[in-house]
């Protein structure tokens, strides 16, 4: 069975004069809500999300999570169109609950606004939640850094959150459950304070969830204690079955071949190398692949998509379509004169293809290797381009008449009536069909022979061909 450790910790800070953060530790369901409005709003907005939740998370599972989310926030907007001084309040929401069956069980994230989830997951921190905040999108579309972000002046603007607008856009992700993992949900007012690095640092050392938890807060005043400040720490302590079976599944895949890990954090700061939760990690050895891809895992399975996000989806749709467009045409708007055994066959597409666009035969010409002339073979096997099909048929036709013409001159050599130098018979008539003289002048005959002109004459017999 799945055992939750977990603590938190809150504090208004150094500078606030009251906590509008509201934290929720009711396993199997945790929350972080950081709330504002004027005067007392925030606390107002912050308290009744975190009370809706609790109240409404009755269905244990990813859907029912989201579900209780969106009705906490009905429960915010109804309570602030009742109030005027109320109008206007919201407050963010971050919540992590234990779902499925028995044996099947998995994490659900929800998130509306900035406040955050964390995994550390052997040893390394990251962030699993995105921030619904202004800047957040900046960074996301490169129009800041992130260190940019940390000074900029509307930093503090939200683009989603609870109780401003009667319906809300809930981004839900679920989550594998692995022993030791540790989770850490918390305000702006620690990850403000508090870099990744540093909060990664205080998650590996202190084992114990309240510990950590008193430490974040303790470190979020030392930074500047700007705002309140609320921390959960959860600890994935016994997932029974499931952990083995995936910790069995990965080291199978890499057959043992991985650097040892867990020793990550060590030497930053002179931190003690400790395990971070006093267990041994089941699956704690593994590459950096695998590592990769216990962190694809974690990613979203299901997300609530913003219209913004869609849009960009849709752009990025568009010009992906345009640019196979343009391949598909360079790649099929040709063709070439190849073989296809011995039989010279016309083919649509570019030789050899064109990344997943393989020539398709478009004709075979009735000519085979037999009725052309040697001297073509190497350019038919590369694969003669021509700009459409009735170009390429000509080209076929010529190399065929080309032959034939060649054969009509070696079979039945055309001769004058009077004998006349061969260099002045060959290419009066064989010219008209005939593209390099080299064909022609050997088979020129010694002037003795002895042919009826009339009868041969070397202007028929190509005709036929085609
Ligand atoms: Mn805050």
């Amino acid at each position: 069975m799945t055992a939750l450790r977990h603590a938190s910790a809150t504090d208004v800070g150094l500078v606030r004069a009251n906590n509008q953060d509201r934290l929720l530790e009711a396993d199997p369901l945790f929350a972080v809500a950081d709330g504002m409005g004027g005067h007392a709003a925030g606390e107002v907005a912050s308290a009744a999300a975190v009370e809706a939740l609790a109240r409404e998370f009755s269905e244990r599972t990813p859907d029912g999570l989201a579900a209780a989310v969106r009705a906490a926030n009905r429960a915010v907007w109804d309570q602030a169109q009742g109030n005027v001084e109320l109008r206007g309040m919201g407050t963010t929401l971050v919540a992590l609950a234990l779902v499925g069956e028995p044996g099947a069980e998995t994490l659900a994230v929800a998130n509306v606004g900035d406040s955050r989830l964390y995994l550390l997951r052997q040893g390394e921190l990251v962030q699993v939640t995105a921030d619904h905040s202004l800047v957040a999108e900046l960074v996301a579309e490169g129009q800041i850094d992130a260190l940019e972000a940390e000074t900029h002046p509307q930093r503090h603007v939200l683009t989603r959150a609870l109780g401003v607008d009667p319906d809300v856009a809930v981004d839900l992700l679920t989550m594998g459950l692995n022993h030791g993992d540790r989770y850490l949900l918390c305000s702006d007012g620690l990850s403000r304070e508090v870099g990744d690095d540093q909060l990664a640092s205080v998650l590996r050392r202190l084992a114990d969830p309240a510990e950590a938890a008193r430490e974040l807060v303790r470190e979020a005043k030392a930074g500047g204690g700007s705002d309140n400040i609320t921390v959960v720490v959860v600890d994935v302590v016994d997932d029974g079955d499931t952990s083995a079976m995936a910790a069995a599944a990965l080291v199978g895949d890499h057959g043992g071949n991985v650097p040892s890990e867990g020793e990550e954090g060590v030497g930053k700061g002179g931190e003690e190398p400790t395990e971070p939760l006093g267990t041994e990690h089941a699956g704690a050895r593994q590459g950096w692949r695998a590592r990769r891809r216990s962190r694809r895992q974690a990613q979203p399975t299901a997300r609530l998509l913003t219209v913004r996000l869609v849009g960009f989806f849709l752009l990025l749709v568009a010009i992906l379509a345009v640019g196979a467009g343009g391949i598909a045409y360079y790649a099929r708007e040709s063709y070439f004169v190849g073989l296809d055994g011995s039989t010279v066959t016309i083919y649509q597409g570019r030789p050899g293809g064109v990344l997943w666009f393989r020539p398709t035969i478009a004709q075979r010409s009735g000519v085979t290797t037999a009725g052309i002339l040697p001297v073509h073979l190497g350019e038919l096997r590369s694969g003669k381009v021509e700009p459409t099909l009735v170009a390429a048929q000509g080209y076929v036709r010529r190399l065929h008449q080309e032959y034939l013409g060649a054969q009509a001159a070696t079979q039945a050599p055309p001769v004058p009536t009077t004998p006349v130098p061969a260099t002045t018979v060959a290419p009066s008539t064989v010219t008209p069909r005939t593209v390099t003289p080299r064909t022609v002048t050997p088979v020129t005959p010694p002037a003795t022979a002895i042919a009826p002109a009339t009868k041969t004459p070397s202007t028929t017999a190509p005709v036929g061909a085609g």
